[in-house]
Formats: structure tokens, C-alpha cells, sequence
């Protein structure tokens, strides 16, 4: 591969690998850990035990985040940047792809619920890629003092169906079976994008009303889980910002620049190859399988400029379908466990995470 391609790749799809730090449970049964992080050399190891013997598999990243990196070391090293770039009118997504308990909620959202209430718009040192990008995005317009808005959109995509995490409605049994029932169809929009129609979007002013937003759409995220027994670790959620900035060329002419930053906490990466699922869940894996599956194929035709590439195979390639390609940057955060017990997901996630570079 020539040295522009590569160039090309390593700008439009950069993959980035977090492991977590050692959780309560793995302390208390002293499982090895079996992940190394260099940081540095942006390498990972993995340390198998073979027939008694220990070898190392080893992987490098764009970016590597060992335990001990906090969630400023992230955002500042590798998201900034692509938030720069929606700022200046392109289209970027943001994936978090791991199994299940590896931290893809807490590296997205983590404490986002108490990110409004720090002093002076300070966010918690636990605030994940969500409500720092929203502090970035306000920062920046407020900064600038032209004419901009923001819009904001929230939804779950479980078992291929949408449901709008924003929409006002009661959150009780009934409610949330009757508008499962009408899942939002997905529709071509006739400019190449998509459209869910019914889907609410919400206008705000300020970064507080969007933490509001997010706040709310998690909760009914999780009041949904548990009275229509849905399991988490098999939805997808997105949470996309678009803005529209005004700008004056050097002639004095207007123009307007839109952006949109799509960010997106993947099912657990575990659906993925469950071919064993049971009867009445089949469908269900084999629909996770769908996105998670046609997401990575996407990506693969993407970075090896293959001539075909699959997004109308599922609905998650199609909604991003505008986000992926071209003149955007996509970024895939994958997550891993260091503890011996998760080896074999781990080892799935970085050959997952690892092709797409
Ligand atoms: P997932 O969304 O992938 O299922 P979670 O984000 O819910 O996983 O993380 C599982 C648990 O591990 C949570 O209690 C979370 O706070 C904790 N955790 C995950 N990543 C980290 C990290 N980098 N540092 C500290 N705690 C973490
Ligand atoms: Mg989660």
C-alpha cells in the first residue's frame, strides 16, 4: 500500500483501544490478568497459556489507553480533534464496540448525570466522550459569536427496530408496549442520508439543556430494560448532535456550515458470535448480529476502498450512512476486560477492533 493510502487510512478511521482497570469481583478471585497496555508504543499484549506455555499475542492501535488513563487523557489525546472537524461543517462518528462490563457506557456517557451540576460548567473527572463534546461544541460556539443551533436526537436500535429515547411520553408498561409497537421506520430521504420518521429532535441553547436530554434518554433507556425485559447488552444506542453555524465568507457573503457527531454505544460485542442462541432469542442475536456484523464490513470496505460498500445492509450502517465514508472520520473506541476470565472476548474484540484499522 502506498504511503498516501495509508496516510488516507490512518485520517479517516482511527481505532483506539481502552482496557479498564481490574473490577471488585476479578480482585476478590484473584484472576491474572492477562492484558498489558504500553501506552507509549501503543501496543497491547495478551498472554495466552498454551499446552503450559505463555505467549503473547500483541496488537498495536492508533491509540492505546491502559487502566490508568482517566477519561480527560482520552477525550484530549483523540477526541478533540474530531470535534474540531464537525465544528468545521463535516460529519464524524464515534463508536464504543467491546463486551459487555468492559466500559463502553462509562468511556461514552460515564457520570454525565452530575456533569451539570459542577461548579462553573466544570465537568466531574468521571464525565465520558459525551458531555465533553457537548462542553466543546457550546465552548467553542459561545467563543466564536456567530449565529448557530443545535439540534439533538436519541435512539435505541433493539432487534433492528427504533425507538426514540426522546420522545415525551409516560414511562409505564402500557406506554412503552404501545410505542414498541410502533417502532420508527427508517426512510431514504431522497439526498443520499436517511430519515427515522417520528423521530423527535430537540432544539437546545446551552450544553445543560443537552445533559438534561441525555439524562432523560438513559433513564427511559433503562426503565424500558427492565419492564420489557429487555437485555441492555443487545441495543445499540445513538446519540447524535447536529449544528448549523453561520458564517461570512472574505466577499461578505453568508454561508452555512453543518456538522453532525454521531455517537454510538454498541451492543455488547458477545452477541456477535453466539451462534448458539436459543429458539426464541435466535432472531433477536441474529438482528444484533445484523449491525454489529454489516458495521464491520462497512468499515472493512471502507478502509481497503473496496467499490462496494454494504450499508443498506442493516439499519444502523444505513442511519449512519451519511457519517461513514467520504469526508468524515469515524473513531472506534474498543473496550476489553484485563482479567483472564474475559480472554477469549478480549481476544475477539482486538481481532474486530484490529481489522478495521
Ligand atoms: P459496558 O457499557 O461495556 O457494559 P460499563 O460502562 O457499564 O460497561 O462498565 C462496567 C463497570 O466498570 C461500571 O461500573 C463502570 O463504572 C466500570 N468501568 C468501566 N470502565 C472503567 C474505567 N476505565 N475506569 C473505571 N471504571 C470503569
Ligand atoms: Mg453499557
Amino acid at each position: 500500500m502506498s504511503s498516501r493510502q495509508d496516510k488516507e487510512k490512518a485520517v479517516n478511521v482511527q481505532v483506539l483501544l481502552r482496557c479498564r482497570p481490574v473490577n471488585d469481583d476479578e480482585l476478590r478471585s484473584n484472576a491474572p490478568q492477562v492484558v498489558t497496555c504500553n501506552d507509549y508504543q501503543r501496543e497491547v499484549a495478551v498472554t495466552q497459556t498454551i499446552a503450559g506455555k505463555q505467549i503473547d499475542r500483541v496488537f498495536t492501535f492508533d491509540k492505546v489507553f491502559g487502566p490508568t488513563a482517566r477519561q480527560k487523557d482520552l477525550y484530549d489525546q483523540a477526541i478533540i480533534p474530531i470535534v474540531n472537524e464537525v465544528l468545521e461543517g463535516f460529519n464524524c462518528t464515534i463508536f464504543a464496540y467491546g463486551q459487555t462490563g468492559t466500559g463502553k457506557t462509562y468511556t461514552m456517557e460515564g457520570e454525565c448525570r452530575r456533569a451539570k451540576s459542577g461548579p462553573k460548567g466544570q465537568l466531574p473527572a468521571d464525565a465520558g466522550v459525551i458531555p465533553r463534546a457537548v462542553k466543546q461544541i457550546f465552548d467553542t460556539l459561545e467563543r466564536q459569536n456567530t449565529e448557530y443551533s443545535v439540534k439533538v436526537t436519541f435512539l435505541e436500535l433493539y432487534n433492528e427496530e427504533i425507538t426514540d429515547l426522546l420522545a415525551p411520553e409516560e414511562i409505564s408498561k402500557v406506554a412503552l408496549e404501545e410505542r414498541q409497537k410502533k417502532t420508527l421506520p427508517l426512510m431514504e430521504d431522497g439526498k443520499g442520508g436517511v430519515l427515522v420518521r417520528g423521530l423527535e429532535e430537540e432544539i437546545v441553547t446551552n450544553a445543560s439543556e443537552i445533559f438534561s436530554l441525555l439524562e432523560r434518554g438513559s433513564a427511559k433507556r433503562r426503565t424500558a430494560e427492565t419492564l420489557l425485559n429487555k437485555q441492555s447488552s443487545r441495543s445499540h444506542s445513538l446519540f447524535s448532535i447536529t449544528m448549523h453555524i453561520k458564517e461570512a465568507t472574505p466577499e461578505g457573503e453568508e454561508l452555512i456550515k453543518c456538522g453532525k457527531l454521531n455517537l454510538v454505544d454498541l451492543a455488547g460485542s458477545e452477541n456477535i458470535c453466539r451462534s448458539g442462541a436459543r429458539e426464541g432469542r435466535a432472531r433477536e442475536a441474529g438482528e444484533i448480529n445484523k449491525s454489529l456484523l454489516t458495521l464491520g464490513r462497512v468499515i472493512t470496505a471502507l478502509v481497503e476502498h473496496l467499490g462496494h460498500v454494504p450499508y443498506r445492509d442493516s439499519k444502523l450502517t444505513r442511519l449512519l450512512r451519511d457519517s461513514l465514508g467520504g469526508r468524515t472520520k469515524t473513531c472506534i473506541i474498543a473496550t476489553v476486560s484485563p482479567s483472564v476470565h474475559c480472554i477469549e472476548e478480549t481476544l475477539s474484540t482486538l481481532d474486530y477492533a484490529h481489522r478495521a484499522k
